[in-house]
């Protein structure tokens, strides 16, 4: 039986058994035990657990790493979608065009404010948005462009803020699977009006529950997040506007710091195991992750193309391998867009949906399970 996993990451909490797992939570947590353990327990003793001083120290870090003006910390990526397009004033009758080819997140957000999601193609190789076909996507009222850099690679951000620009459409960019990718010189999360981060556990910067960010260069949007993240209050007790209750935590916080730390190394090892992959897969018929070159692919998802998957995968599990479909349908063919977008044809999504697989990628990932995995993909063809 194949087992398909449709939340991002849910493998690792619910006690996984594979032999080797999409991402070993466990060995990252061993590796950082004592740094994590004791900012967790002084955080317990100063009691200051809502937006307390950890928090505000991970914003302004997070926000330096990435070379953001501002880091606005929230309870998920999905609220950071939500927060975004709620300060970007989007709402009823608006179109926001996206990619059909992500997690529901990125459109559900859309329909929070009330506004379409109006879904894009993708590029058959990276399979983020395809840029040419947004134009003819645009009508009057397209207010914004969410960008998602999927699987950790940057969405083609220099075609994407030039076709924005002639149009006047805001940029929010979806950096859920991107912390830490470069897209140029800028990291994703600075380049659209505003960046949004998830922290799930199994992202390539996760804490331990939910937790998520919106970075941006614009101080009023940022002043604005805060208000909104914080039941619409500044001052307490005074509610300028209906908001939300959406805050990170301050141990989740504790555990982002640490891990802030030492992202640069664990992306450079998913790249290690990504680049390993790929050259232990040439000539087997499998198509491995097309890097564009016009950034850094930090491979929250090593995903490849092929006609064999469901054998594959059945191989793979039997050897005690976990491996994932994302994702199994795109959004326009969900149950719950498909009546609304019957007459939306999207062939590139549909046909990269029916085809993909992900493997194994996380930076503790030893040459050893890799070539493991690889050796039993190689006996399954
Ligand atoms: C994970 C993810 C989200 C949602 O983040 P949560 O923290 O789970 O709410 C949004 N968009 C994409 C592309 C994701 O992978």
């Amino acid at each position: 039986m194949i087992v398909v996993r449709e939340t991002p990451g849910s493998d690792a909490d619910k006690g996984y058994t594979d032999m080797i797992p999409m991402v070993d939570l466990k060995t990252q947590y061993l590796s950082m035990k004592e740094e994590i353990d004791r900012g967790i327990l002084e955080a317990l003793e100063k009691c200051q657990f809502i937006l307390g001083p950890n928090v505000s120290a991970f914003e302004e870090e997070a926000a330096a790493y990435l070379g953001a003006k501002n880091a606005v910390s929230v309870a998920s990526g999905t609220d950071a979608l939500h927060l975004a397009l709620a300060a970007s004033g989007i709402g009823k009758g608006d179109e926001v065009i996206t990619t059909p080819f992500t997690f529901i997140a990125t459109a559900e957000a859309i329909r929070y404010v009330g506004a379409n999601p109006v879904f894009v193609d993708i590029d058959p190789y990276t399979f983020n948005i395809d840029p040419a076909k947004i134009e003819e996507a645009i009508t009057p009222a397209t207010k914004a462009v969410i960008p998602v850099h999927l699987f950790g690679q940057p969405a083609d951000m220099d075609t994407i803020e030039k076709v924005c620009k002639r149009h006047g459409l805001l940029i929010i960019e979806d950096c859920a699977q991107s912390f830490g990718a470069l897209a140029g010189k800028c990291m994703t999360g600075t380049i659209g009006s505003m960046g949004c981060f998830s922290f799930f556990p199994s992202k390539n910067l996760g804490c331990y529950g939910d937790g998520g960010m919106i970075s941006t260069n614009c101080p009023e949007l940022a002043a604005r997040i805060r208000v909104l993240r914080n039941h619409g209050s500044e001052i307490r007790y005074h509610h300028s506007t209906i908001g939300y209750n959406s805050r990170l935590d301050e141990i989740q916080a504790v555990i982002l710091r640490a891990k802030l730390k030492r992202i640069t190394s664990f992306n450079e090892g998913r790249r290690r195991v990504a680049g390993l992959y790929t050259s232990l897969l040439e000539n087997t018929g499998i198509a491995c992750p097309y890097e564009d070159g016009k950034g850094t692919h930090v491979y929250h998802q090593y995903t490849v193309l092929t006609d064999k998957r469901d054998k594959i995968m059945q191989v793979l599990s039997s050897a005690g391998i976990a491996s994932a479909i994302y994702y199994p349908i795109p959004l326009h063919r969900q149950e719950v867009f498909a009546e609304e977008y019957k007459s939306v044809t999207l062939p590139v999504s549909e046909r990269v949906s029916s085809r993909c697989m992900s493997l194994p990628v996380f930076p503790e990932m030893t040459e050893e399970q890799v070539r493991e995995v690889v050796g039993v993909i190689k006996e399954a063809l």
